[in-house]
């Protein structure tokens, strides 16, 4: 089969939108919607760096759809719809695009949304996929990186680490730690393993903190990193609580702290929001905790319970 079969067979399908015009052009044209800002992120996964390799293709699907929705949640954006570049290495078959497509399918219903448009290659080397989604806001709503004010509380959704835990129990070398204090929620592997497999975009909470959050971003490379990078676009400190910082019974601070692939929502609001959280945690059924605050100044602290700052010798993902 050819890649053009392919697109018409398991792609086509998927393209339910008007604006893919059922992915017999060469470009996708959406119509503008009055009063909404069209918000839009990319991201590419590689197999081998953001995953084994050894998953199901559905599973790599929704992980690679789900990555994309976790910054369109972190915006405040409802999801609209995603382009999808694939680079296949040549061994590929039939039965592996097959699942991949029916991946995508469930994660399309799951979280409405269609595919728009893509391109097929094939590759020397590992698989590689690239998906740009595409949400919307009312105008001007999106929510920024760079918001945070001093006096701000910081938040964080669900638990931290279970991303890194899960990762350990697909490699192989989960242990479960020592039970600690501050650490209430109790874990399977299974659930860890799906954590990291396939994150939760937490879409309906990004909804509901437009016009309440000063700042957001997703956590996809470790609290510590990405609430350095909100911080220094945001032109402010934080200090951080770690006792704080929810995390799953047998996941470590350090995974919390400085494990990747999460896909929680940090964000900033200011102390008069403080109110609304139990609401929309209620709403949309995902916790949502207090861990610090920002503060003036640059300096980003984490700090245990005896006030001591804690360092970590790599604050989260890099490449290189
Ligand atoms: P080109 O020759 O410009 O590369 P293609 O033959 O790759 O055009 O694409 C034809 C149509 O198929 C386009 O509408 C494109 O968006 C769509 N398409 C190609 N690959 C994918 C894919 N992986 N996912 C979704 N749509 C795709
Ligand atoms: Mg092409």
């Amino acid at each position: 089969m050819s890649e053009f079969e392919w697109i018409a067979r398991y792609f086509a399908p998927l393209a339910m939108h008007g604006a893919a015009l059922g992915l017999r052009d060469d470009a996708a044209s959406l119509p503008g919607v009055p009063g909404c800002d069209i918000v839009i992120s990319t991201d590419t996964l590689v197999a081998g760096v953001h995953f084994l390799g050894d998953e199901t293709p559905g599973d790599i699907a929704r992980k690679a759809l789900r990555v994309n929705l976790s910054d369109l949640a972190a915006k405040g954006a409802d999801p609209l719809g995603y382009f999808l570049n694939l680079s296949l290495p040549c061994e590929t078959n039939e039965n592996w695009v097959a699942g991949f497509a029916e991946g995508l399918r469930q994660d399309q219903a799951e979280f409405s949304l269609s595919l728009l448009g893509g391109d097929t290659t094939s590759t020397p080397g590992p698989l590689t996929i690239s998906i740009t989604a595409l949400g919307t806001v009312p105008a001007g709503a999106m929510i920024h990186r760079n918001g945070a004010q001093a006096g701000d509380d910081i938040y964080v959704t669900g638990t931290l680490g279970d991303g890194a835990a899960g990762l350990d129990v697909a490699r192989g070398v989960w242990r479960v730690a020592a039970q600690e204090a501050g650490s209430t929620f109790h874990v399977s592997r299974t659930t860890l393993l799906n954590r990291y497999r396939t994150p939760q975009p937490r879409l309906a909470v990004g909804l509901r903190l437009r016009g309440i959050a000063h700042a957001a971003m997703d956590i996809s490379d470790g609290l510590a990193q990405d609430i350095s990078h909100l911080c220094a676009a945001s032109g402010v400190g934080a200090v951080v609580d770690a006792a704080r910082i929810p995390r799953r019974n047998g996941v470590t601070l350090e995974q919390a702290v400085t494990g990747g692939d999460d896909y929680e929502i940090l964000f900033t609001a200011p102390a008069s929001a403080a109110v609304r959280m139990p609401e929309i945690s209620e709403e949309t059924g995902v916790s949502i905790t207090r861990i610090g605050k920002i503060q003036p100044g640059r300096e980003v602290v984490i700090h245990d319970a005896q006030g001591k700052s804690l360092h970590f010798a790599q604050p989260g993902w890099r490449h290189f």
